[in-house]
C-alpha cells in the first residue's frame, strides 16, 4: 500500500509539463543533438510548441526524423501556394458563435479550446479564429442549450484545439450536462495527448471516463509509429481498460509517413496496443504546409498497397475533407 501511495504521488503532474513544453528551437535541436542553423525559422503566429515526452520519442542526431518533421517550424511554410488556404474545410463558415460546428448527420463538434499541447506544422486550424466562439472561452451553456434542441445528434465530438487541454473540473463541467440530455448517447474525444503528453491520462482521468455514462470513443493521432513508445502504451492500455474505444486518425505527409513501410509499421504499432487505424487524410490544403503534400495518385497507390498486405482492418480509409459535403470523401 505504502509503495503505491507513494508511487501515485510521484506520478508526474501533467499541468507542470505542459507548463514545460519547449518553445525555443535552439532548445529543441540542442536537446536532439543537432546543431542550431543560424537562420532557422521562428514564426510568431503559430510558434514551435513541443512537450518533452515527445521529444524523447525523438532520434538524436537526425533531421529527418519522422517526429520532428511535423515540429520543427522551416522556411518552407513562407512559400505561397495558391491552393493552399486559410481555412481549407469550412470550417469557419460551419462554425456558429456558440462554437459548435455541425457538418455532419448526428455528431457535432464542440470547439473547447484553442490550446494544444504541440503544434503540428500541418495543423489544418492552424490559421483558424478561435477567439470568435463562445466555447472557447468555456461559456458551454449556448452550446449545451442548443445540443439539447437538436434530438437527430447522438454523438458530441470534444475537439478544440486539443481538449485534453482543459482540467478534469472543466470537463466534467460540460460533460455532465452533455449525460443530461437524452439523445446524447456517446462522446468522442479528439485527442493528441496519449502520444505526445501521456502523463495527461492519470489516475484521476481514468477513474473521470469510467465514470460517465455516455460511451466514450478517443480518436488518437499518430502519424508514425514511434510515437507509440515509452509511457504512451500505458496509457492507451489504461484508456482501454477504462471501456474506452481507441482509434487514430493520421495525415499522409512528404517525409513523415509515405511509404509503404511507415504505414504497415504504424498500423501493426496501433493494433499491438488496441486502437484501430479508422482515417488516413490526405493533407488539408492550410497555408504553410504544401511541403508535406503527397498526390493524390501515390495517396491511392500507397493504400492499394497496403490493402494487399495487410489484414482489411488494419488499413485505414484514406479521406479527404471537402467543404461542404455530406461526410469525409473516400478516395482510392
Ligand atoms: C471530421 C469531422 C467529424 C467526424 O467525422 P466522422 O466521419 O464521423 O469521423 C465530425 N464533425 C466535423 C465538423 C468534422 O470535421
Ligand atoms: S489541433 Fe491537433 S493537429 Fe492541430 S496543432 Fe493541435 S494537436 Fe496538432
Amino acid at each position: 500500500m505504502i509503495t503505491e501511495n507513494l508511487s501515485r504521488n510521484q506520478s508526474p503532474n501533467w499541468q507542470k509539463s505542459l507548463a514545460n513544453v519547449v518553445r525555443d528551437t535552439d532548445t529543441l535541436l540542442e536537446l536532439l543533438e543537432l546543431k542550431p542553423e543560424a537562420l532557422s525559422y521562428r514564426p510568431k503566429n503559430f510558434p514551435l510548441r513541443v512537450p518533452h515526452s515527445y521529444i524523447n520519442k525523438m532520434q538524436k542526431g537526425n533531421w529527418d526524423d519522422p517526429l520532428l518533421r511535423q515540429v520543427l517550424p522551416t522556411a518552407l511554410e513562407t512559400e505561397q501556394n495558391i491552393h493552399f488556404m486559410l481555412d481549407p474545410v469550412g470550417d469557419k463558415d460551419s462554425a456558429q458563435q456558440k462554437g459548435i460546428l455541425q457538418k455532419y448527420h448526428g455528431r457535432a463538434l464542440i470547439l473547447t479550446t484553442s490550446h494544444c499541447p504541440i503544434h503540428c506544422r500541418f495543423c489544418f486550424r492552424q490559421h483558424f479564429p478561435y477567439d470568435e466562439h463562445q466555447a472557447i472561452r468555456h461559456e458551454w451553456s449556448d452550446c449545451v442549450a442548443a445540443l439539447a434542441e437538436d434530438n437527430s445528434i447522438s454523438e458530441v465530438i470534444l475537439s478544440g484545439g486539443d481538449p485534453l487541454s482543459l482540467s478534469d473540473a472543466r470537463l466534467q463541467t460540460l460533460c455532465v450536462q452533455l449525460e443530461a440530455i437524452p439523445h446524447i448517447k456517446r462522446l468522442r474525444i479528439h485527442t493528441r495527448f496519449p502520444l505526445v503528453l501521456p502523463e495527461r491520462i492519470n489516475s484521476a482521468f481514468i477513474a473521470w471516463i469510467s465514470s460517465l455514462s455516455l460511451q466514450v470513443v478517443m480518436v488518437i493521432h499518430a502519424n508514425h509509429a514511434n510515437e507509440l513508445c515509452h509511457k504512451t502504451p500505458a496509457a492507451l492500455l489504461q484508456l482501454q481498460q477504462a471501456g474506452v474505444l481507441l482509434l487514430n486518425q493520421s495525415v499522409l505527409m512528404k517525409g513523415v509517413n509515405d511509404n509503404t513501410t511507415a504505414l504497415i509499421n504504424l498500423s501493426n504499432a496501433l493494433i499491438r496496443h488496441h486502437v484501430v487505424p479508422y482515417y488516413l487524410h490526405v493533407l488539408d490544403r492550410v497555408q504553410g504546409a504544401a511541403h508535406f503534400e503527397v498526390d493524390e495518385p501515390m495517396a491511392i497507390a500507397l493504400i492499394k498497397q497496403l490493402r494487399t498486405l495487410l489484414p482489411g482492418y488494419m488499413v485505414p480509409k484514406l479521406v479527404r475533407e471537402i467543404a461542404g459535403e455530406a461526410s469525409k470523401t473516400p478516395i482510392g
